[in-house]
């Protein structure tokens, strides 16, 4: 189900195709994390097949000028939201934080529990931080007119085409951050346009400073994933310690509602994890009412996450293949060199360079929104 004006696929293949013969536009794309381990399915692979070299190499041999990664700026996620989850737990800040990655989850909230809308994070999604970064930092080191790029967004999801038009999670009225978003079904439509034989694909990198990310992006795709993201990264900013263990198993698993309690050298941040509107829904009548009291809520409208997502090849409810595709981001994330988004290099760099720290004024413009309390759908 996509709960936000998406309703109905719009799709901007032709669009693209345009710009990417235009000479006169540097066109860049963003791939979400999910979108790596479901692509190959419309080839005939099997559900949870990892394809991330294929996908970054068919990308390029259409013609972008950038390939890069959404779980760069998914790792720059973890930076603003984790530094905010902190500052609203030692400083007496509203509670519970909400994760606000999900357009679909954030419209419905606006629409249905508006009197909650300064819970969620003010930090944007991913999608929207790599676009706000790829057309001021990318763009100003390259020597790039922001007005002449165009970035594209390949995503699992039908709301992130909300999204990307939303005002408020836009950095410049000048242009949009997201120039057209593409989903996973889009994509593979694409390649068979042009008349790629998937197999044959040559398996390519992502290109930096914007490509590269560590096993905490990976996860933004499943549920539980952003949460145990943040949580890697805020126990070690607030504990000074190096986290050992970086996987929480309270946050992995199925169940539609789970709630987790992590110590955090003696804090006990309770966490709750929800996937599905109709849960959601539950989740937060209980918030509401003060039936449950929690620090952290990570809120995925699709089933699963966003492997689920309604842009990613039908599964036809089949919850195998969504876990299958589950599974295959925690190998993404396995089998990462780095598993915590504050190691990230170029995440380091980005902020040594351009945005000074997380939280700092430069990155509140660009990086972080606000929400709006909308009438009754
Ligand atoms: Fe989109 Fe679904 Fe992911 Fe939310 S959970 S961002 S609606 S794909």
């Amino acid at each position: 189900v996509c709960p936000t004006a998406a309703l109905t696929e719009r799709s901007y293949i032709d669009e693209v195709w345009s710009e990417l013969d235009n000479s006169d536009k540097h066109v860049v794309v963003q791939t979400a994390p999910a979108v790596r381990v479901a692509l190959a399915e419309e080839f005939g692979y099997k559900p949870g097949t990892i394809s991330t070299g294929k996908l970054a190499g068919v990308l390029k041999l259409m013609g972008f000028d950038a390939v890069f990664d959404t779980n760069f700026a998914a790792d720059l996620t973890i930076m603003e939201e984790a530094t905010e989850f902190i500052d609203r737990l030692q400083n007496d800040g509203y509670m519970p934080m909400l994760t606000s990655c999900c357009p679909g989850w954030v419209k419905f909230l606006e629409h249905q529990f508006p009197g909650l809308v300064k819970m969620p994070s003010s930090a944007k999604s991913p999608q929207q931080m790599f676009g706000a970064v790829a057309k001021s930092y990318y763009a100003e080191k390259n020597n790039i007119d922001p007005k002449k790029m165009t970035v594209v967004s390949i995503m699992p999801c039908l709301a992130k085409k909300y999204e990307a038009g939303r005002e408020e999670l836009n950095s410049s009225p000048e242009f949009k951050d997201v120039d057209y978003v593409i989903t996973t079904r889009e994509l593979a439509k694409m390649i068979k346009e042009a008349g790629f034989n998937f197999d044959s694909i040559p398996e390519m990198s992502y290109e930096n400073p914007l490509g590269e990310s560590t096993g905490a992006a990976a996860i933004f795709g499943r549920t539980g994933g952003v949460a145990e993201a943040a949580l890697r990264t805020a126990y070690e900013w607030v504990t000074k310690d190096t986290l050992e263990e970086v996987e929480f198993e309270a946050l992995h698993g199925y169940d539609s509602i789970r709630i987790a309690e992590v110590d955090i050298k003696g804090t006990i941040v309770k966490i709750a994890v929800a996937h599905g509107l109709g849960n959601v829904r539950k989740l937060l009548e209980d918030i509401r009412d003060g039936k449950i009291n929690v620090h952290l809520i990570e809120v995925m409208a699709c089933p699963g996450g966003c492997v689920g997502g309604g842009g990613q090849p039908y599964h036809h409810g089949n919850f195998e293949i969504i876990k299958n595709r589950i599974e295959a981001l925690n190998n993404v994330d396995r089998t990462s060199k780095i598993r915590k988004s504050h190691d990230n290099p170029s995440i380091k760099k980005i902020y040594e360079e351009y945005l000074e720290k997380p939280g700092s004024e430069k990155a509140h413009h660009l990086l972080h929104t606000h929400y709006l309390q909308r009438e009754w759908l």
